[in-house]
């Protein structure tokens, strides 16, 4: 090897040890390069942080509180003690729990469960933070103004990312009637996009997905589910109680979307996890 070519090979590496560092910090860079570069052997070594975004199915979980939906059961088939192995079943509605929501929940010709092409689940991840407003006003929506302050903070939202809004309705996964908060009418109240906020995200952003720590993309009183159908018909999913958004940062981390395959499915439960910059930690959290 020639010693210019070294010494050349040098500097880059200097370069690179300095964009790691930026990596740590999380610096906005204005097209979120730096989490390009945690790669999935990264991940393996342990260089890498997890933070798992789904909750825990079971029984007592939330759901939408529409005709037809059922909550999360599982029955044990056999155990050891009698079979000489454990085995269960479960059944569950397609949209409960954290899961997504293909592009033909409310379009129709739109992709379904089993054929989103698998790119789609591979992306940065941004987190929009209302919780301030969430706090005063249960039917809040994200407004254009919320991501211009975003981008202004961040730095622009990088094109085919996967968006999570955080409301703060995490908080309250585990206590179904504060979760749907549905008055003496019957209709719900909690945060979400706004239809203009969607249509930005979704068009002058690129976004793969829009995400969000509560029952819908669509807030609580929304009529129309116009959120939903600017999402489908550009062919783009929701994910809905995605969990822990409290732990991340605004920026800086990557996701990995990862849906069963059904078959005709317009949804089902699905584990996203961020990974981040940072030591692994050995124990599941919940
Ligand atoms: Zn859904």
């Amino acid at each position: 090897m020639l010693p210019n070519v070294r010494l050349w090979l040098a500097v880059f590496a200097i370069v690179l040890s300095i964009s790691s560092v930026g990596i740590a910090q999380d610096i906005p860079t204005p097209r979120g390069a730096s989490v390009e570069l945690l790669t999935l052997a990264d991940v393996a070594a342990g260089r890498a942080r997890i933070v798992d975004l789904t909750h825990v199915l079971n029984e007592k979980n939330a759901y939408w509180p529409g005709p037809g939906y059922e909550p999360f059961q599982l029955k044990t088939i056999a155990t050891i003690e009698k079979d000489g192995v454990l085995s269960k079943a479960f059944s569950m509605p397609e949209h409960l729990g954290t899961h997504i929501d293909a592009p033909n929940h409310f379009e129709s010709g739109q992709p379904d469960l089993s054929s989103i092409s698998p790119d789609q689940f591979f992306a940065p991840g941004v987190v929009i933070d209302i919780t301030p407003q969430a706090e005063v006003n249960a039917d809040t929506t994200l407004t254009i103004k919320d991501i211009q302050d975003w981008e202004s903070n961040h730095g622009r939202i990088p094109d085919q990312a996967i968006i999570l809004l955080h409301t703060g309705w995490g908080r309250f996964w585990n206590n179904y009637s504060r979760y749907k908060n549905q008055d003496a009418m019957g209709k719900l109240h909690f945060p979400a996009y706004s239809g203009e906020a969607a249509r930005f995200l979704i068009h002058e952003r690129k976004a793969r997905g829009l995400g969000i720590d509560n029952l819908s993309i669509d807030c609580g009183i929304s009529k129309n589910f116009e959120v939903h159908h600017i999402v489908n018909k550009a062919g783009r999913y929701g994910l809905e109680n995605v969990a822990q958004l409290e732990r991340l940062p605004a920026r800086g981390f990557f996701l990995i979307v990862a849906p069963i395959r059904i078959e005709a499915g317009s949804g089902g439960p699905t584990r996203i996890l961020a990974i981040l910059p940072g030591k692994a930690k050995k124990e599941v959290e919940r």
